[in-house]
């Protein structure tokens, strides 16, 4: 277990002091009548908490945040003003700086780009665990520069999903799906170690599959993982679907034929077809499992939910989540669409914010910009 992190409560009076906070409002933005607007404010909504108790205690708040990627240079398209615009209305008096990947600093994590950052402050925040497990100049500098801190949110993430890997309730169990095996192998291999049992579905399954001597047709397959998901099976806790939703390949997926028909296959797909979803049998022994869960991690959705005719799998697991007594935590981008889709939001017990930032905290116990505030002097 890792030591603490430093928490901002320990600074007693803000009062007229310059308090530098990473956030990470990289929110989706859309056209209105000509001008660009964020649709979905829920990461800038989630920092209001911190925001306010700093305002409230007298300090000068400036947030900071990536948006996009620009790749290192200025362009309108990824100005922050959309997202300055929304803050001040949900929180008025805070200055937001321009996108940090208009600088190459920042993705390079120039010591010099960083120091530029914090000058005049007196205080750095970083309350953004989206952004933690990338080594930027503003995540990883500040620390070495002035006193900091873990915001509130990013203190939340962190306890809990290591409180969920190191002293879950059991039985454990682990969802993972999504579309590549090899994005996913590091997580699922600590998770077979951690959990008591781990569920495999979505476009990453059938690599398992086959490792099991199943056909798979033309569905998504890794060549290179057969070996390392055969050695994972051998544990006896990962389930792997028995069945599957699908094409037939000569039909073009993704151009929404909706007249095309959905086949049901068992365990083998024949060779001129593709799986799309998992099918009603594993959905069905998947949530009869979930409902005996004392904690419950999820990552990843079952199939190609996006589509209405490969949904019925992802919408089973996220029913199941939300109805299991277990402790539920949702993470990754795609799941907690998902959970969004279904309307299920507010029945899970924790939603993980970060994608990425929550795949590596699960894989290495810790993310570099973690480490940069537990070294911080001061
Ligand atoms: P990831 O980003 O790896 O979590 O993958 C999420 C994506 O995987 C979603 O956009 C799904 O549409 C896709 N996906 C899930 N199951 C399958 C499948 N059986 N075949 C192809 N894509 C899939």
């Amino acid at each position: 277990m890792q030591p603490a992190l430093p928490s901002y409560k320990r600074w007693t009076d803000l009062n007229g002091k310059k308090v530098l906070v990473r956030v990470d409002f990289n929110a989706p933005v859309h056209l209105v009548d000509g001008k660009l607007e964020v649709s979905d404010d829920f990461r800038i909504r989630a920092t209001l908490p911190l925001l306010d108790d700093l305002i409230k205690q007298g300090a000068q708040v400036t947030c900071m945040t990536h948006f996009g990627r620009p790749k290192g240079q200025p362009t309108e398209e990824f100005s922050v003003a959309p997202i300055r615009r929304r803050l001040n209305e949900l929180c008025p008096g805070i200055d937001l700086l321009e996108n940090l990947r208009f600088n190459p600093g920042e993705e390079l994590n120039d010591p010099e780009f960083g120091a530029s950052l914090v000058e005049g402050f007196d205080y750095y925040i970083n309350e953004a665990f989206g952004a933690s497990h990338r080594a930027h100049a503003s995540i990883m500098v500040p620390p070495m520069l002035l006193p900091s801190a873990a915001g509130p949110n990013l203190q939340r993430e962190v306890s809990t999903l290591l409180g969920a890997l190191e002293n879950p309730v059991r039985p454990f169990i682990a969802i993972v799906g999504g579309a590549k095996v090899k994005d996913k192998l590091a997580i699922t291999r600590v998770l077979v170690e951690k959990a008591d049992v781990v569920i495999v579905g979505g476009g990453m399954a059938y690599t398992f599959e086959y490792a099991q001597g199943r056909t798979i047709g033309s569905s998504l397959f890794d060549a290179t993982n057969v070996d390392n998901c055969r050695e994972l099976m051998q544990t006896e806790k990962v389930r792997i679907p028995v069945d599957s939703l699908g094409l037939k390949s000569d039909q073009s997926f993704g151009s929404a034929a909706f007249s095309d028909p959905v086949i049901v296959f068992g365990e083998n797909i024949p060779e001129d077809s593709m799986g799309l979803d998992i099918g009603p049998l594993s959905s069905a022994a998947f949530a009869r499992e979930i409902q005996e869960a004392g904690t419950i991690l999820w990552n990843g959705p079952m199939g190609v939910f996006e589509d209405p005719r490969f949904a019925a799998g992802t919408e089973a697991i996220a029913r199941a989540v939300a109805q299991s007594p277990g402790y539920s935590i949702v993470g990754g981008g795609d799941s907690v669409a998902a959970m969004q889709q279904f309307k299920l939001e507010s029945e899970v017990d924790f939603v993980s914010t970060g994608g990425g930032a929550s795949l590596e905290l699960v894989e290495f116990g810790d993310l570099p910009g973690l480490r940069a505030l537990r070294e911080s002097k001061g």
